[in-house]
Protein backbone atom coordinates (compact mmCIF):
# COMPACT_ATOMS: atom_id res chain seq x y z
CA UNK A 1 0.00 0.00 0.00
CA UNK A 2 1.44 3.08 -0.92
CA UNK A 3 0.81 5.06 2.23
CA UNK A 4 3.27 2.69 4.36
CA UNK A 5 5.85 2.91 2.30
CA UNK A 6 5.42 6.63 2.09
CA UNK A 7 5.93 6.82 5.55
CA UNK A 8 8.68 3.95 6.31
CA UNK A 9 10.68 6.48 3.94
CA UNK A 10 10.02 9.89 4.99
CA UNK A 11 8.27 12.46 7.91
CA UNK A 12 6.70 15.30 8.40
CA UNK A 13 9.36 16.59 10.90
CA UNK A 14 12.51 16.03 7.83
CA UNK A 15 10.28 18.74 5.99
CA UNK A 16 9.75 21.26 8.83
CA UNK A 17 12.83 20.77 10.98
CA UNK A 18 12.16 23.76 13.82
CA UNK A 19 13.65 26.95 13.93
CA UNK A 20 17.72 26.39 13.95
CA UNK A 21 20.13 28.97 16.37
CA UNK A 22 23.44 29.64 14.92
CA UNK A 23 24.78 27.01 17.17
CA UNK A 24 22.63 24.10 15.69
CA UNK A 25 23.39 25.55 12.10
CA UNK A 26 27.08 25.03 13.00
CA UNK A 27 25.97 21.19 13.63
CA UNK A 28 24.01 21.05 10.60
CA UNK A 29 26.93 21.65 8.43
CA UNK A 30 28.61 19.33 10.46
CA UNK A 31 26.34 17.02 9.98
CA UNK A 32 25.98 17.79 6.33
CA UNK A 33 29.76 17.55 5.71
CA UNK A 34 29.70 14.13 7.55
CA UNK A 35 27.00 12.45 5.57
CA UNK A 36 29.78 12.75 2.72
CA UNK A 37 32.62 11.07 4.71
CA UNK A 38 35.71 11.43 3.09
CA UNK A 39 36.64 7.96 2.12
CA UNK A 40 33.54 7.20 -0.24
CA UNK A 41 34.55 10.55 -1.89
CA UNK A 42 38.23 9.57 -2.54
CA UNK A 43 37.01 6.26 -3.97
CA UNK A 44 34.59 7.82 -6.07
CA UNK A 45 36.99 9.97 -7.16
CA UNK A 46 39.67 7.28 -7.93
CA UNK A 47 37.44 5.77 -10.04
CA UNK A 48 38.35 8.65 -12.87
CA UNK A 49 40.14 6.46 -15.21
CA UNK A 50 41.49 10.07 -16.33
CA UNK A 51 40.49 9.10 -19.81
CA UNK A 52 42.06 11.91 -21.62
CA UNK A 53 38.72 12.80 -23.39
CA UNK A 54 36.66 14.56 -20.51
CA UNK A 55 33.31 14.31 -22.36
CA UNK A 56 32.07 14.78 -18.33
CA UNK A 57 33.53 18.40 -18.48
CA UNK A 58 32.39 19.34 -22.07
CA UNK A 59 28.99 18.28 -21.33
CA UNK A 60 29.31 20.13 -18.28
CA UNK A 61 27.85 23.58 -18.94
CA UNK A 62 30.42 25.63 -16.90
CA UNK A 63 33.25 23.08 -18.38
CA UNK A 64 34.58 22.15 -14.72
CA UNK A 65 38.07 20.82 -14.48
CA UNK A 66 36.12 17.74 -13.27
CA UNK A 67 38.99 15.07 -14.16
CA UNK A 68 42.07 17.04 -12.42
CA UNK A 69 39.87 18.10 -9.10
CA UNK A 70 38.83 14.34 -8.76
CA UNK A 71 42.45 13.30 -8.93
CA UNK A 72 43.45 16.12 -6.13
CA UNK A 73 40.78 14.71 -4.43
CA UNK A 74 41.53 10.73 -4.60
CA UNK A 75 45.21 12.19 -3.88
CA UNK A 76 43.54 13.78 -0.45
CA UNK A 77 44.58 17.09 -1.58
CA UNK A 78 41.08 18.99 -0.73
CA UNK A 79 42.34 22.02 -0.67
CA UNK A 80 43.96 22.33 -4.14
CA UNK A 81 40.51 20.22 -5.22
CA UNK A 82 38.30 23.18 -3.83
CA UNK A 83 39.93 26.09 -4.84
CA UNK A 84 40.04 24.12 -8.76
CA UNK A 85 36.65 23.74 -8.35
CA UNK A 86 35.92 27.20 -6.96
CA UNK A 87 37.61 28.51 -10.23
CA UNK A 88 34.40 27.80 -12.35
CA UNK A 89 31.83 28.17 -10.26
CA UNK A 90 30.05 30.82 -8.11
CA UNK A 91 28.12 27.47 -6.52
CA UNK A 92 29.93 24.14 -6.58
CA UNK A 93 28.05 22.69 -3.85
CA UNK A 94 24.67 23.50 -5.05
CA UNK A 95 25.23 22.44 -8.28
CA UNK A 96 26.83 19.29 -6.50
CA UNK A 97 23.23 18.45 -4.87
CA UNK A 98 21.01 19.81 -7.37
CA UNK A 99 22.23 19.78 -11.23
CA UNK A 100 20.45 16.83 -12.83
CA UNK A 101 24.07 15.01 -13.18
CA UNK A 102 22.36 12.21 -15.53
CA UNK A 103 21.60 14.07 -18.25
CA UNK A 104 25.23 16.57 -18.33
CA UNK A 105 28.37 15.17 -16.55
CA UNK A 106 27.72 11.82 -15.06
CA UNK A 107 25.81 10.83 -18.12
CA UNK A 108 28.75 11.11 -20.41
CA UNK A 109 31.45 9.62 -17.99
CA UNK A 110 33.45 7.42 -20.15
CA UNK A 111 33.31 4.72 -17.27
CA UNK A 112 29.30 4.96 -17.36
CA UNK A 113 29.72 3.73 -20.94
CA UNK A 114 31.48 0.96 -20.54
CA UNK A 115 28.45 -0.32 -18.37
CA UNK A 116 30.85 -0.06 -14.63
CA UNK A 117 28.49 3.35 -13.49
CA UNK A 118 29.61 6.44 -13.56
CA UNK A 119 32.05 8.22 -11.05
CA UNK A 120 29.26 10.23 -8.58
CA UNK A 121 30.80 13.43 -9.96
CA UNK A 122 28.10 15.56 -7.67
CA UNK A 123 28.23 14.15 -4.32
CA UNK A 124 32.43 14.64 -4.86
CA UNK A 125 31.74 18.44 -6.00
CA UNK A 126 29.62 18.73 -2.76
CA UNK A 127 31.97 16.90 -0.50
CA UNK A 128 34.45 19.37 -1.36
CA UNK A 129 33.11 22.52 -1.09
CA UNK A 130 30.66 21.51 1.69
CA UNK A 131 34.57 20.32 3.40
CA UNK A 132 35.84 23.82 2.38
CA UNK A 133 33.41 25.58 4.28
CA UNK A 134 33.55 23.55 7.62
CA UNK A 135 37.52 24.08 7.17
CA UNK A 136 37.80 27.88 6.60
CA UNK A 137 39.39 27.48 3.03
CA UNK A 138 36.32 29.16 1.95
CA UNK A 139 37.42 33.33 1.42
CA UNK A 140 35.92 36.56 1.67
CA UNK A 141 34.34 38.03 -1.61
CA UNK A 142 37.26 40.80 -1.69
CA UNK A 143 36.26 43.62 -4.14
CA UNK A 144 38.59 45.23 -6.34
CA UNK A 145 39.63 48.34 -7.00
CA UNK A 146 36.81 51.09 -6.86
CA UNK A 147 35.94 52.37 -10.17
CA UNK A 148 33.10 54.53 -9.74
CA UNK A 149 30.67 52.69 -11.86
CA UNK A 150 27.52 50.90 -10.38
CA UNK A 151 25.65 48.30 -11.88
CA UNK A 152 21.86 47.34 -10.72
CA UNK A 153 20.83 43.61 -10.86
CA UNK A 154 17.62 43.21 -10.96
CA UNK A 155 16.95 39.20 -9.28
CA UNK A 156 18.70 37.54 -6.50
CA UNK A 157 18.35 33.86 -8.35
CA UNK A 158 21.70 31.87 -9.67
CA UNK A 159 22.22 34.23 -13.05
CA UNK A 160 22.00 37.26 -11.06
CA UNK A 161 23.83 36.24 -7.86
CA UNK A 162 26.68 34.90 -9.89
CA UNK A 163 26.49 38.02 -11.60
CA UNK A 164 26.76 40.18 -9.28
CA UNK A 165 29.70 38.13 -7.44
CA UNK A 166 32.27 38.80 -10.68
CA UNK A 167 31.21 42.02 -10.97
CA UNK A 168 31.90 43.10 -7.52
CA UNK A 169 34.95 41.44 -7.28
CA UNK A 170 35.77 43.78 -10.37
CA UNK A 171 35.27 46.93 -7.93
CA UNK A 172 32.28 47.83 -9.06
CA UNK A 173 29.41 48.94 -6.43
CA UNK A 174 26.63 46.25 -7.05
CA UNK A 175 22.92 46.50 -5.62
CA UNK A 176 20.81 43.74 -6.66
CA UNK A 177 16.93 44.16 -6.10
CA UNK A 178 15.02 41.22 -5.53
CA UNK A 179 10.79 41.09 -4.81
CA UNK A 180 10.70 38.20 -2.23
CA UNK A 181 11.86 38.83 1.08
CA UNK A 182 14.93 36.42 1.05
CA UNK A 183 17.51 35.97 -1.87
CA UNK A 184 18.33 33.34 -3.74
CA UNK A 185 15.29 33.00 -6.10
CA UNK A 186 14.46 29.33 -7.14
CA UNK A 187 16.78 28.02 -4.97
CA UNK A 188 15.29 29.61 -1.56
CA UNK A 189 11.57 29.46 -2.55
CA UNK A 190 11.37 26.67 -5.54
CA UNK A 191 13.97 23.80 -5.08
CA UNK A 192 12.26 21.69 -2.21
CA UNK A 193 14.70 22.22 1.51
CA UNK A 194 15.19 17.74 1.20
CA UNK A 195 16.91 18.45 -2.07
CA UNK A 196 19.00 21.71 -1.21
CA UNK A 197 19.16 22.28 2.57
CA UNK A 198 18.42 26.32 2.52
CA UNK A 199 21.32 26.99 5.04
CA UNK A 200 23.90 26.28 1.97
CA UNK A 201 22.17 28.76 -0.03
CA UNK A 202 21.85 31.31 3.06
CA UNK A 203 25.50 30.79 3.58
CA UNK A 204 26.30 31.97 -0.14
CA UNK A 205 24.02 35.10 0.11
CA UNK A 206 25.86 35.88 3.13
CA UNK A 207 29.53 35.95 1.83
CA UNK A 208 27.53 38.31 -0.74
CA UNK A 209 26.25 40.75 1.52
CA UNK A 210 29.83 40.74 3.33
CA UNK A 211 31.14 41.27 0.02
CA UNK A 212 29.71 44.52 -0.03
CA UNK A 213 27.27 43.52 -2.11
CA UNK A 214 23.60 45.87 -1.34
CA UNK A 215 20.68 43.92 -1.30
CA UNK A 216 17.36 45.61 -2.13
CA UNK A 217 14.49 42.40 -0.94
CA UNK A 218 11.00 43.43 -1.49
CA UNK A 219 11.61 45.58 -4.13
CA UNK A 220 9.50 44.67 -7.31
CA UNK A 221 10.53 46.39 -10.45
CA UNK A 222 7.11 47.25 -12.21
CA UNK A 223 5.75 48.24 -8.91
CA UNK A 224 8.62 49.88 -6.83
CA UNK A 225 10.50 51.50 -9.88
CA UNK A 226 10.48 51.62 -13.47
CA UNK A 227 13.19 49.79 -15.34
CA UNK A 228 13.79 53.51 -16.57
CA UNK A 229 14.29 54.61 -13.16
CA UNK A 230 16.65 52.01 -12.47
CA UNK A 231 18.47 52.81 -15.49
CA UNK A 232 18.97 56.36 -13.87
CA UNK A 233 20.39 55.05 -11.28
CA UNK A 234 23.40 52.54 -12.39
CA UNK A 235 25.59 52.36 -15.17
CA UNK A 236 24.13 49.24 -16.35
CA UNK A 237 21.41 46.77 -15.78
CA UNK A 238 21.10 42.88 -15.67
CA UNK A 239 18.34 41.39 -15.99
CA UNK A 240 17.70 37.58 -14.05
CA UNK A 241 14.29 37.73 -13.26
CA UNK A 242 13.52 34.25 -14.58
CA UNK A 243 9.95 32.91 -16.01
CA UNK A 244 7.35 33.13 -13.32
CA UNK A 245 4.03 33.15 -15.22
CA UNK A 246 2.88 29.60 -14.80
CA UNK A 247 1.34 27.46 -17.60
CA UNK A 248 -2.43 26.67 -17.09
CA UNK A 249 -4.98 24.12 -17.31
CA UNK A 250 -7.94 25.34 -18.75
CA UNK A 251 -10.52 22.71 -17.82
CA UNK A 252 -13.80 23.70 -15.77
CA UNK A 253 -13.29 23.92 -12.23
CA UNK A 254 -9.44 24.91 -12.62
CA UNK A 255 -9.98 27.81 -9.67
CA UNK A 256 -12.27 25.72 -7.28
CA UNK A 257 -10.36 25.88 -3.71
CA UNK A 258 -8.32 23.52 -3.20
CA UNK A 259 -6.88 23.19 -6.85
CA UNK A 260 -3.26 25.59 -6.32
CA UNK A 261 -0.28 26.15 -8.25
CA UNK A 262 2.59 24.53 -7.95
CA UNK A 263 5.06 28.03 -6.94
CA UNK A 264 2.54 28.60 -4.53
CA UNK A 265 2.78 25.05 -2.44
CA UNK A 266 6.24 24.61 -2.80
CA UNK A 267 7.12 28.33 -1.80
CA UNK A 268 4.81 27.81 0.69
CA UNK A 269 6.41 24.46 2.23
CA UNK A 270 9.57 26.23 1.91
CA UNK A 271 8.75 28.76 3.99
CA UNK A 272 7.35 26.59 6.73
CA UNK A 273 10.97 25.19 6.75
CA UNK A 274 12.43 28.58 7.32
CA UNK A 275 9.71 28.94 10.85
CA UNK A 276 7.90 32.27 8.68
CA UNK A 277 4.26 32.44 9.82
CA UNK A 278 2.60 30.85 6.88
CA UNK A 279 -1.60 30.99 7.40
CA UNK A 280 -1.86 29.26 3.89
CA UNK A 281 -0.35 26.52 5.44
CA UNK A 282 -1.48 26.60 8.66
CA UNK A 283 -5.02 26.83 7.64
CA UNK A 284 -4.81 23.35 5.38
CA UNK A 285 -5.32 25.54 1.94
CA UNK A 286 -1.15 24.84 0.75
CA UNK A 287 -0.84 21.74 3.34
CA UNK A 288 -1.07 18.15 1.66
CA UNK A 289 -1.20 16.59 5.35
CA UNK A 290 -4.16 13.59 5.47
CA UNK A 291 -4.81 14.76 1.45
CA UNK A 292 -5.46 12.29 -1.44
CA UNK A 293 -3.64 14.72 -3.66
CA UNK A 294 -3.23 14.96 -7.47
CA UNK A 295 -0.19 17.00 -9.11
CA UNK A 296 -0.80 17.70 -12.64
CA UNK A 297 2.33 17.22 -14.81
CA UNK A 298 5.55 15.09 -15.95
CA UNK A 299 8.43 17.82 -15.46
CA UNK A 300 10.95 18.32 -12.77
CA UNK A 301 8.36 20.82 -10.67
CA UNK A 302 5.63 17.86 -10.86
CA UNK A 303 8.17 15.55 -8.92
CA UNK A 304 8.81 18.29 -6.35
CA UNK A 305 5.39 18.79 -5.30
CA UNK A 306 5.10 15.36 -5.01
CA UNK A 307 7.62 14.54 -3.35
CA UNK A 308 6.84 17.09 -0.94
CA UNK A 309 3.48 15.89 -0.57
CA UNK A 310 5.18 12.75 0.88
CA UNK A 311 6.71 14.59 3.35
CA UNK A 312 3.87 16.44 4.42
CA UNK A 313 2.10 13.39 5.06
CA UNK A 314 -0.24 12.99 2.59
CA UNK A 315 -2.87 10.18 2.50
CA UNK A 316 -1.73 9.54 -1.30
CA UNK A 317 -0.16 11.06 -4.01
CA UNK A 318 -0.67 10.45 -7.85
CA UNK A 319 0.84 11.85 -10.38
CA UNK A 320 -0.70 12.49 -13.35
CA UNK A 321 0.90 12.75 -16.88
CA UNK A 322 -0.89 13.13 -20.43
CA UNK A 323 2.18 10.73 -21.90
CA UNK A 324 4.20 7.42 -21.32
CA UNK A 325 6.82 6.81 -18.89
CA UNK A 326 9.19 6.90 -21.64
CA UNK A 327 7.89 10.27 -23.10
CA UNK A 328 8.17 12.01 -19.46
CA UNK A 329 10.28 15.04 -19.93
CA UNK A 330 11.15 14.92 -15.73
CA UNK A 331 14.67 13.15 -15.01
CA UNK A 332 14.26 9.38 -14.68
CA UNK A 333 16.07 9.62 -11.58
CA UNK A 334 13.61 11.89 -9.77
CA UNK A 335 10.76 9.30 -11.09
CA UNK A 336 12.46 6.78 -9.67
CA UNK A 337 12.61 8.43 -6.39
CA UNK A 338 9.07 9.44 -5.82
CA UNK A 339 8.27 5.87 -7.01
CA UNK A 340 10.24 4.48 -4.16
CA UNK A 341 8.78 6.68 -1.67
CA UNK A 342 5.44 5.68 -2.50
CA UNK A 343 3.33 8.21 -5.08
CA UNK A 344 1.37 6.33 -8.09
CA UNK A 345 2.20 7.37 -11.73
CA UNK A 346 -1.41 7.70 -13.84
CA UNK A 347 0.77 7.31 -17.31
CA UNK A 348 -1.76 8.71 -20.37
CA UNK A 349 -4.13 10.48 -18.08
CA UNK A 350 -5.22 14.32 -18.33
CA UNK A 351 -7.52 16.34 -16.39
CA UNK A 352 -11.11 17.23 -18.29
CA UNK A 353 -12.51 19.03 -15.19
CA UNK A 354 -11.98 19.48 -11.67
CA UNK A 355 -15.15 18.84 -9.60
CA UNK A 356 -16.98 19.28 -5.82
CA UNK A 357 -18.97 20.74 -3.64
CA UNK A 358 -17.30 24.28 -2.78
CA UNK A 359 -14.16 23.09 -2.92
CA UNK A 360 -12.51 20.24 -5.31
CA UNK A 361 -13.55 16.57 -4.69
CA UNK A 362 -12.47 14.51 -7.63
CA UNK A 363 -10.58 15.12 -11.09
CA UNK A 364 -12.26 14.18 -14.06
CA UNK A 365 -9.81 12.43 -15.88
CA UNK A 366 -9.00 11.77 -19.71
CA UNK A 367 -7.61 8.83 -21.16
CA UNK A 368 -5.08 9.32 -23.45
CA UNK A 369 -2.71 7.16 -25.94
CA UNK A 370 0.07 8.48 -27.90
CA UNK A 371 -0.71 9.09 -31.66
CA UNK A 372 0.74 10.01 -34.76
CA UNK A 373 4.45 11.38 -34.64
CA UNK A 374 3.99 15.72 -34.63
CA UNK A 375 6.38 17.77 -36.47
CA UNK A 376 9.01 17.31 -33.81
CA UNK A 377 9.20 13.27 -34.08
CA UNK A 378 6.95 13.68 -30.93
CA UNK A 379 4.09 11.37 -30.52
CA UNK A 380 1.21 13.49 -29.81
CA UNK A 381 -1.46 12.21 -27.23
CA UNK A 382 -5.17 11.90 -28.53
CA UNK A 383 -8.38 11.25 -26.23
CA UNK A 384 -9.13 7.26 -25.46
CA UNK A 385 -12.28 7.06 -24.05
CA UNK A 386 -11.59 3.45 -22.60
CA UNK A 387 -9.45 5.50 -20.09
CA UNK A 388 -11.98 8.20 -19.13
CA UNK A 389 -12.50 7.80 -15.30
CA UNK A 390 -13.03 9.67 -11.94
CA UNK A 391 -10.24 9.99 -9.55
CA UNK A 392 -11.14 11.08 -5.90
CA UNK A 393 -8.83 14.25 -4.82
CA UNK A 394 -9.36 17.41 -2.49
CA UNK A 395 -5.76 18.99 -3.03
CA UNK A 396 -4.55 19.22 -7.01
CA UNK A 397 -1.54 20.66 -7.91
CA UNK A 398 -0.74 22.26 -11.42
CA UNK A 399 2.66 22.01 -11.94
CA UNK A 400 2.59 22.35 -16.20
CA UNK A 401 5.40 24.84 -16.00
CA UNK A 402 6.34 28.49 -16.81
CA UNK A 403 6.66 31.02 -19.25
CA UNK A 404 7.98 34.49 -19.05
CA UNK A 405 6.11 37.18 -17.70
CA UNK A 406 5.10 40.46 -19.68
CA UNK A 407 7.98 42.48 -18.78
CA UNK A 408 7.40 45.10 -21.50
CA UNK A 409 4.03 45.60 -20.32
CA UNK A 410 4.39 45.62 -16.24
CA UNK A 411 7.86 47.20 -16.55
CA UNK A 412 6.65 50.49 -18.74
CA UNK A 413 9.22 49.51 -21.23
CA UNK A 414 7.90 49.04 -24.58
CA UNK A 415 11.50 49.20 -26.42
CA UNK A 416 12.60 46.07 -24.42
CA UNK A 417 12.51 43.36 -26.82
CA UNK A 418 11.33 39.94 -26.65
CA UNK A 419 10.99 36.85 -28.27
CA UNK A 420 7.33 35.47 -29.34
CA UNK A 421 7.57 33.36 -25.62
CA UNK A 422 8.38 36.51 -24.47
CA UNK A 423 11.83 35.79 -23.27
CA UNK A 424 14.27 38.72 -23.11
CA UNK A 425 16.53 39.16 -26.75
CA UNK A 426 20.01 39.60 -26.42
CA UNK A 427 22.40 39.90 -28.58
CA UNK A 428 24.45 36.58 -28.82
CA UNK A 429 28.10 38.37 -28.63
CA UNK A 430 27.57 41.63 -26.45
CA UNK A 431 24.58 39.66 -24.21
CA UNK A 432 23.11 43.20 -24.29
CA UNK A 433 18.96 43.78 -24.62
CA UNK A 434 17.90 46.25 -27.52
CA UNK A 435 18.59 49.23 -24.23
CA UNK A 436 21.71 50.92 -24.22
CA UNK A 437 23.58 49.24 -21.38
CA UNK A 438 20.95 46.67 -20.08
CA UNK A 439 21.61 43.08 -20.24
CA UNK A 440 20.26 40.27 -19.15
CA UNK A 441 21.05 36.15 -18.24
CA UNK A 442 19.55 33.24 -16.96
CA UNK A 443 15.41 31.24 -17.37
CA UNK A 444 14.77 35.12 -18.74
CA UNK A 445 16.41 34.37 -21.73
CA UNK A 446 17.01 30.55 -22.26
CA UNK A 447 13.18 30.05 -20.87
CA UNK A 448 13.00 27.84 -17.73
CA UNK A 449 16.11 25.46 -17.32
CA UNK A 450 18.60 24.88 -14.86
CA UNK A 451 20.56 26.39 -12.22
CA UNK A 452 23.73 25.16 -13.48
CA UNK A 453 22.91 27.60 -17.08
CA UNK A 454 22.04 30.01 -14.90
CA UNK A 455 25.16 30.25 -13.06
CA UNK A 456 26.75 30.09 -16.89
CA UNK A 457 24.63 32.99 -18.22
CA UNK A 458 25.38 34.79 -14.77
CA UNK A 459 28.80 34.19 -15.35
CA UNK A 460 29.18 35.18 -18.83
CA UNK A 461 26.46 38.45 -18.88
CA UNK A 462 29.50 39.70 -15.84
CA UNK A 463 32.30 39.41 -18.16
CA UNK A 464 30.11 40.85 -21.26
CA UNK A 465 29.10 43.71 -18.79
CA UNK A 466 32.84 44.48 -17.41
CA UNK A 467 34.03 44.85 -21.06
CA UNK A 468 31.00 47.09 -21.84
CA UNK A 469 31.63 49.51 -18.63
CA UNK A 470 35.11 49.56 -19.13
CA UNK A 471 34.92 51.12 -22.45
CA UNK A 472 32.45 53.32 -21.48
CA UNK A 473 34.18 54.58 -18.36
CA UNK A 474 37.10 54.62 -21.60
CA UNK A 475 35.35 57.35 -23.81
CA UNK A 476 34.26 59.20 -20.90
CA UNK A 477 37.85 60.04 -19.87
CA UNK A 478 38.49 60.85 -23.62
CA UNK A 479 34.87 62.74 -23.62
CA UNK A 480 36.40 64.69 -20.65
C1 LIG B 1 10.15 23.83 -8.53
C2 LIG B 1 11.43 23.94 -9.31
C3 LIG B 1 12.44 23.03 -9.07
C4 LIG B 1 13.61 23.11 -9.79
N1 LIG B 1 14.59 22.20 -9.54
C5 LIG B 1 15.76 22.28 -10.19
C6 LIG B 1 16.80 21.37 -9.91
O1 LIG B 1 16.65 20.45 -9.11
N2 LIG B 1 17.98 21.52 -10.57
C7 LIG B 1 18.19 22.53 -11.47
O2 LIG B 1 19.29 22.64 -12.01
N3 LIG B 1 17.21 23.40 -11.76
C8 LIG B 1 16.01 23.31 -11.13
N4 LIG B 1 15.00 24.20 -11.42
C9 LIG B 1 15.27 25.28 -12.38
C10 LIG B 1 16.12 26.39 -11.74
O3 LIG B 1 15.65 26.67 -10.45
C11 LIG B 1 16.11 27.64 -12.61
O4 LIG B 1 16.54 27.30 -13.91
C12 LIG B 1 17.07 28.72 -12.05
O5 LIG B 1 16.74 29.04 -10.72
C13 LIG B 1 17.00 29.98 -12.91
O6 LIG B 1 17.78 30.97 -12.33
P1 LIG B 1 17.51 32.52 -12.59
O7 LIG B 1 18.52 33.24 -11.77
O8 LIG B 1 17.47 32.78 -14.04
O9 LIG B 1 16.04 32.81 -12.05
P2 LIG B 1 15.32 32.56 -10.64
O10 LIG B 1 16.02 31.55 -9.81
O11 LIG B 1 13.92 32.32 -10.98
O12 LIG B 1 15.47 33.95 -9.90
C14 LIG B 1 14.84 35.11 -10.40
C15 LIG B 1 14.65 36.11 -9.29
O13 LIG B 1 14.12 37.31 -9.86
C16 LIG B 1 13.15 37.86 -8.98
N5 LIG B 1 12.22 38.71 -9.73
C17 LIG B 1 11.38 38.33 -10.72
N6 LIG B 1 10.71 39.40 -11.19
C18 LIG B 1 11.14 40.47 -10.49
C19 LIG B 1 10.81 41.86 -10.52
N7 LIG B 1 9.92 42.37 -11.35
N8 LIG B 1 11.44 42.68 -9.64
C20 LIG B 1 12.36 42.19 -8.78
N9 LIG B 1 12.70 40.88 -8.71
C21 LIG B 1 12.10 40.03 -9.56
C22 LIG B 1 12.47 36.64 -8.39
O14 LIG B 1 11.86 36.96 -7.14
C23 LIG B 1 13.65 35.67 -8.22
O15 LIG B 1 14.23 35.78 -6.94
C24 LIG B 1 13.80 24.13 -10.75
C25 LIG B 1 12.76 25.03 -11.00
C26 LIG B 1 11.59 24.93 -10.30
C27 LIG B 1 10.46 25.89 -10.59
S1 LIG C 1 28.18 21.81 -12.25
FE1 LIG C 1 26.64 20.19 -12.58
S2 LIG C 1 27.15 19.34 -14.59
FE2 LIG C 1 28.94 20.51 -13.90
S3 LIG C 1 30.25 19.02 -12.82
FE3 LIG C 1 28.94 19.95 -11.28
S4 LIG C 1 27.21 18.55 -11.10
FE4 LIG C 1 28.21 18.08 -13.06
Amino acid sequence: MATDTMLKFVGREQAYPAKRDAADRADDFREIADRYAPPAAEDQAGRCSQCGVPYCSVHCPLHNHIPDWLRLTAEGRLREAYELSNATSTMPEICGRICPQDRLCEGNCVIEFTGHGAVTIGSVEKFITDTAWEEGWVEPLVPGPARGQSVGVIGAGPAGLTAAEYLRANGYEVHVYDRHDRAGGLLTYGIPGFKLEKPVVTRRVDRLVAGGIVFHQGFEVGRDASLDELRSRHDALLIATGVYRARQVEVPGHDLPGVVESLDYLTASNRKGFGDNVPEFDTGALDAAGRHVVVIGGGDTAMDCVRTAVRQGAASVKCLYRRDRANMPGSRREVQNAEEEGVEFVWLAAPQAFEGEGRVERVRVRGMRLGAADAGGRRAPEHDPAGDRDMPADLVVKALGFDAEELPRLWGAADLGVTRWGTVLVDGRTLMTSLDGVFAAGDIVRGASLVVWAIRDGRDAASAMHKWLKAEARSRKVAA
